[in-house]
């Protein structure tokens, strides 16, 4: 690695070599408070120090979606390194200063970390971070698994998600990686806007990578917490850095698929009704919501109609729509 490239954020353990190390992710973060502080982010290695895969689970990368710091710290002191071949690295909360303040970005620099990758070594905290995170840990990673959730705006009927990538191995790769997972659905996905986001950076050095939307509304679930669980156990299975058998899920994993013409934004902003649930059957021309003009009483509501057949996966959190939100993601079955 090139002088100019290396991360100004420093690891307080060694990334390789055998054993299990608790560190921290240190930048400095010199403010009025602490003129010569720093942000200390945690982060676990477990490693057998053997050849093996290097495989990077991270939680956190949004600050209101918390499956991931939950479980990713649990396994982070349950996972011993004698059932590990190769390198667990673990981040549960990526964006530590959201995390912290439960919000989604970082209230730092209003930093979305997953739309500031590859980051910049002088750039903005949260940039700074994701630096490090590609440089250091991605880098080194031969699989990447991201765990997410709705946040406080969105709800997800839960589902794993791979990517429609151009390499057709590379998406295939994905998709068993997405079966083993075992999330009541699979999602074979087209991101909105894939720039800057942490999927991207690991897909581009042609790595394989997972992630989830886990439910959502800001908080976590048992079900949720357990389908995170069980889909990191899977994962990690899946990719031979610990043995054991993959844990089948109560129901088979329902493979879908989706397209740009899933998606709905809010084109009038009110007050929102729902007329079906995450998870329920939508027909194309259906209407599946009714947004009612705050302002007058007059006039019907607005009304919002599934462009397309599938399944309702996400909405909106929440009962007020404002033009451009997102209300709906539609899939199909695969
Ligand atoms: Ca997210």
């Amino acid at each position: 690695m090139s002088n100019e490239n290396k991360s100004r954020a420093a690891a307080t353990v060694p990334i390789e070599g055998p054993g299990r190390r608790f560190g921290h992710i240190v930048l400095p973060w010199s403010r009025n408070e602490s003129g010569w502080g720093s942000l200390r982010i945690p982060f676990a290695v477990i490693s057998s120090g053997s050849q093996g895969p290097t495989v990077l689970l991270t939680g956190g990368n949004h600050g209101d979606e918390f499956e991931g710091p939950i479980v990713l710290s649990d396994l982070a002191r349950s996972l011993e390194p004698s059932q590990v071949r190769g390198t667990v690295i673990i981040v549960p909360a990526l964006n530590y200063p959201a995390v912290k303040a439960g919000q989604r970005l970082s209230p730092i620099d209003g930093g979305n970390m997953n739309r500031a990758f590859r980051g910049r070594r002088d750039g903005t905290i949260t940039e700074q971070i994701a630096h490090f995170v590609e440089e250091e840990f991605v880098a080194r990673a031969d699989a990447v698994l991201d765990l997410h959730a709705g946040g406080r705006s969105m709800a997800f009927s839960p589902f794993a998600a791979s990517h429609k990538l151009p390499d057709a191995a590379q998406t295939e790769r994905a998709k068993q990686a997405l079966l083993a997972f075992g999330a009541p659905i699979g999602l074979v996905l087209e991101e909105l806007d894939n720039e800057g986001m942490l999927d991207t950076a690991v897909e581009r050095r042609g790595k394989l990578f997972l992630s989830t939307e886990l439910g959502g509304g800001g908080s976590t679930s048992p079900e949720t917490l357990s389908i995170a669980r069980r889909g990191v156990h899977n994962f990690l299975v899946h990719v031979g850095v610990i043995d054991g058998g993959i844990a089948a899920p109560p129901k088979p994993t329902r493979l879908m698929t989706n397209d740009a013409a899933g998606y709905i934004a809010c084109e009038q902003a009110g007050l929102i009704e729902y007329l079906h649930d995450l998870g329920d059957a939508v027909r194309r021309g259906e209407t599946i919501a009714r947004i009612f003009d705050l302002d007058r009483l007059d006039g019907e509501p607005c009304e919002v109609v599934a462009p397309i057949d599938g399944t309702l996966l996400g909405r909106l959190h929440g009962g007020l729509a404002a033009v451009g939100d997102f209300l709906a993601l539609i899939a199909r079955d695969l």
